[in-house]
């Protein structure tokens, strides 16, 4: 400060811009985390609204996520998007959780009130979101089918049950998780088969298969490697839609394939955007700018408009 009290210009150029002491910071913590798109999408929120927010990257190792949140806690961070590998340790570590993360024991949001940290779960209602954007796909009264039992298929699963689906057919490898998975949706959940997907009006892939070479799988009788999908896109139909939620590639080959057929397709991004807009008003109280959202990482996707 010179003798007037104004700060000195030196120290204020050294700051980027727009930021300052005061900025409110909030981030994602996860390991790895330096190819998160989660800053990104917060930052152009936080722009959008005008508000002196940032969003950064932390890299927490595995076991480590108590540590992480007593140091957020007391350095004065607003929230922190949770990734793998800590939502569910972060959901046993947190002083009170919404009966959602409760229902999944998985956070992927916490938010910092009155001196404790709320553990939340936006990933299945983003999805929601995203499929009912711009009045596409509602999931009420309609049929669903998911593929996995793994914690982006539990949140998807009771988010739909949640969202009053007829029906929510659970497909798994491991069947015994397949059936726990199930039970998220009460009484409208069910364990299945890949050939109930004909009947369904939703498929939803929640497992890496279909993403490039971790689908292909063993050698057929000409010795060629042949892809192991997560329904055989021969059993998709027209008009059905056909949700991966993987993201990288922003065409997975199985929703090319389902595309083929003359499914809706759309791929994981949707749910990225929304699960990250609804931690967005978790944090600020605000409602978040999802148009931006979209159009800051629909670039950095790549590939056709991926939504539904
Ligand atoms: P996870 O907890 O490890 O679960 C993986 C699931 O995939 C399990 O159900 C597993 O079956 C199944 N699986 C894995 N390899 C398989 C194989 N070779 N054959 C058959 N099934 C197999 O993982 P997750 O966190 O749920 O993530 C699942 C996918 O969703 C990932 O591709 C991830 O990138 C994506 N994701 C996207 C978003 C988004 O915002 N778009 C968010 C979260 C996750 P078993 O139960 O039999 O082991």
């Amino acid at each position: 400060m010179d003798k007037t009290g104004a700060m000195d210009a030196t120290v204020g150029a050294r700051l980027p811009p727009g930021l300052s002491a005061a900025t409110t910071v909030v981030g994602v913590i996860g390991d790895p985390v330096a190819h998160s798109l989660s800053p990104l999408l917060h930052n152009t929120a936080f722009e959008a609204m005008g508000l002196d927010w940032v969003s950064v990257g932390f890299p927490v190792r595995s076991g480590r996520a108590g540590g992480a949140l007593a140091g957020a806690g007391a350095l004065g961070i607003r929230g922190l998007s949770v990734t793998m590998p800590h939502k569910d340790a972060v959901a046993a570590l947190v002083d009170r959780r919404t009966p959602l993360a409760d229902q999944l024991g998985a956070v992927n949001c916490v938010i910092r009130e009155d001196g404790e940290w709320r553990g939340d779960n936006t990933d299945g209602p983003g999805l929601v979101a995203s499929l009912r954007r711009g009045g596409r796909f509602d999931p009420e009264d309609r049929r669903c089918l998911v593929v996995g039992g793994g914690g982006a298929a539990r949140a998807v699963i009771a988010a739909l049950a949640a969202a009053g689906a007829a029906e929510v057919v659970v497909v798994n490898r491991t069947r015994e998780r397949a059936a726990r998975a199930a039970g998220l949706a009460g009484p409208v959940g069910r364990v299945g088969v890949a050939e109930d997907a004909p009947g369904c009006d939703l498929v939803v892939n929640a497992t890496p298969l279909g993403m490039g070479e971790t689908s292909l799988a063993g050698s057929g009788e000409d010795g060629k490697q042949s892809p192991v999908w997560p329904v055989d896109p021969d059993l998709i139909r027209r008009g059905q839609v056909v949700v991966d939620l993987v993201y990288h590639p922003a065409v997975t080959p199985w929703m090319a394939a389902a595309g083929e057929r003359g499914a809706v397709v759309a791929n994981g991004v949707g749910m990225l955007v929304h699960q990250a807009a609804l931690q967005i008003t978790a944090w600020t109280g605000q409602e978040a700018p999802v148009e931006a959202m979209w159009a800051a990482v629909d670039g950095s996707a790549g590939g056709p408009d991926p939504r539904v």
